[in-house]
């Protein structure tokens, strides 16, 4: 059980007669008892004893110091797994402060460290080569913060990249306003546009426009976190946390289907896994794969929610000369060969609620369609797929496919992409996060719409938008693992970065002070140890994300 004790209201002790250090408060209260340290990290203030977590399980009271229980991430490029190792940060102790004007740090046992020790306490998997500095980036990922930003960020890391002198402030934000867009690769119907999404009865965002061959959900969001019930908020941030960090999320959809998603794997849509992602609507499919059906089929109707294709009336038919069949369709006509709205949409045939194809014709118009007409049905993605032949009656009769066209209706389905559910995290940067980079935060978010800083999340490119402020999207797939954490206000923590020269970073009105170069950073951590992590983890980095020193932002 974590200590989590709110206590305002109470009297204020004399402070006096406490000492005050930059960066954590006096305690609130006289009646908190003297194991108990007070977590600034976030507006909960939560009480710790000492031994245990906060609310959050990210901070907890070690003998009497606060600290940030994970590792802070950091990046090197071309480390072998192996590498990938903890490293304790050395001469870290006891109510110790690395402000600029700290005392030497002494070790555990009280001596002061020396560079020998750091050099023993890192070589596992730092020895201190400094040559390779350009292949290692700190990232936000267990970097500790405070919200709202009253003191400079933990680490302010100074590094030399191609002879540039180079910084980058690293963070976790806290984030209030943020959600996750997820882009869901189906033909199945979901659910409508709008209609609300719900996990464990709450409901945790909507769904938004259908796009080409998926169909989008907007999940989380302020108005979920915190308009609705305390219960709303919890399982909000919960879901948003599970999301960011890879894992499966179970969602039904308000007059729609079930869920399962999970980032980068396929999803599963009323307990069925999806296979496919359609290779294009019906009138795409039609253009696309006309000539190789002309001669084997004397008509192709491919059945989809959004435009089913008929071929020899749509324009890939009538340029290769096919004579129309006669065929009389449901749905409404909207441009030659091109039908809206021939059924509902449901999980059956192209996204439609159709289980029999031949449902959503009408009729054939007996001047034109002759008996032994062939004809082929079939779905956007192959899945689904008959072949008829009309008897004297003009009624369509099932036959065995031709080897040669059930061999077309193969292509479509390996033309089709792997269905994936994609998770990108949205958040606004714009609030006090920018305090702990710079005192005059305006200048942060200018400096990045002029491409001078480069922002990261997690190590990860974020897509700046247009516009005011600093929201950033960025696939969560690209970060690295258990990026997000929460707090109960409630409220997303994600890791954000903000690369630039260092030249540029004082003329932002950066806090100079506390920029520390990278061999003092890996060697002791952050610039306090009020709430800090007290050790790191190499991971690999690089890979499909460009390296973030080198990098300009993605802007809008
Ligand atoms: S960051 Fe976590 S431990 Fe600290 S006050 Fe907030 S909820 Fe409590």
């Amino acid at each position: 059980m974590t200590e989590h004790t709110k206590t305002d209201g109470l009297p204020d002790v004399d402070s006096s007669t406490l000492p005050q250090a930059f960066g954590h408060a006096r305690p609130r209260t006289e009646r908190m008892s003297g194991d108990k340290v007070e977590c600034n990290a976030c507006p909960v203030l939560c009480q710790i004893s000492d031994g245990r977590c906060g609310a959050c399980d990210r901070y907890a009271n070690h003998g009497g110091v606060l600290v940030r229980v994970d590792p802070v991430v950091v990046l090197r490029r071309a480390l072998a797994q192996e590498d990938a190792s903890l490293v304790p940060f050395a001469g870290r102790s006891r109510g110790e402060l690395a402000a600029p004007d700290a005392e030497p740090r002494t070790g555990t046992s009280g001596e002061p460290v020396t560079d020998a020790d750091v050099d023993d306490a890192v070589t596992p998997a730092w020895n201190g080569d400094l040559l390779r500095a350009e292949d290692v980036f700190v990232t936000g990922v267990g970097s500790s913060t405070t919200y709202p930003d009253y003191k400079p960020a933990p680490f302010i890391v100074s590094s030399k990249v191609r002879d540039v002198d180079m910084v980058t402030v690293v963070t976790e934000g806290i984030f209030s306003y943020c959600s996750f867009k997820v882009k869901i690769d189906t033909d199945r119907f979901l659910g409508a546009e709008q209609a609300n999404v719900r996990c464990k009865g709450e409901v945790v965002g909507h769904v938004t426009t259908a796009e080409y061959g998926s169909q989008m959900l907007s999940l989380g969001g302020v108005h979920h976190l915190t308009g609705g019930s305390k219960k709303e908020g919890r399982i909000t941030a919960e879901v948003m946390r599970e999301l960011g960090n890879r894992q499966a999320v179970e969602l039904t959809i308000d007059g729609g289907a079930q869920l399962v998603i999970e980032a980068g794997k396929a999803p599963i849509v009323n307990g069925v896994q999806e296979q496919r992602m359609r290779v294009g609507c019906g009138s795409a499919a039609v253009g696309i794969f006309a000539q190789q059906f002309a001669g084997l089929a004397d008509e192709v109707v491919v059945v989809d929610d959004h435009i089913t294709g008929v071929l020899t009336e749509h324009q890939a038919g009538r340029c290769l000369d096919m004579p129309r069949s006669g065929i009389q369709m449901r749905g409404r006509k909207s441009t030659p060969g091109r039908y809206f709205q021939v059924a509902n949409p449901g999980t059956g045939w192209g996204g439609t609620d159709i289980a029999d194809p031949l449902s959503i014709i009408e009729g054939w118009d007996e001047g034109v369609a002759r008996p032994g007409l062939r004809l082929l049905m079939t779905s956007t993605t192959g899945e689904h797929a008959s072949w008829y032949v009309l008897d004297d009656a003009l009624r369509p009769v099932e036959q065995t496919m031709p080897t040669e066209v059930r061999a077309i209706v193969e292509r479509i389905g390996a033309n089709c992409e792997p269905s994936l559910c994609t998770v990108l995290f949205l958040g606004g940067a714009g609030g006090s996060l920018r305090a702990g980079v710079t005192e005059n935060p305006v200048l942060l978010t200018r400096a990045i719409k002029q491409a001078l800083v480069n922002v990261t999340c997690g190590g990860a490119p974020a897509y700046v938008w247009p516009g005011g402020g600093i929201t950033v999207m960025v696939d969560v797939a690209r970060m690295p693992a258990n990026s997000f954490g929460t707090v109960p206000t409630p409220a997303i923590v994600a890791p954000i970065e903000f690369s630039m020269r260092l030249a540029d970073y004082q003329a932002l009105g950066g806090h100079m002070d506390y920029v520390r170069d990278l061999g003092e950073v890996l060697h002791s951590g952050a610039w306090h140890n009020d709430g800090a992590p007290v050790s790191l983890q190499w991971a690999p980095g690089g890979g499909v994300n460009p390296w973030p020193l080198v990098n300009g932002p993605q802007l809008g």
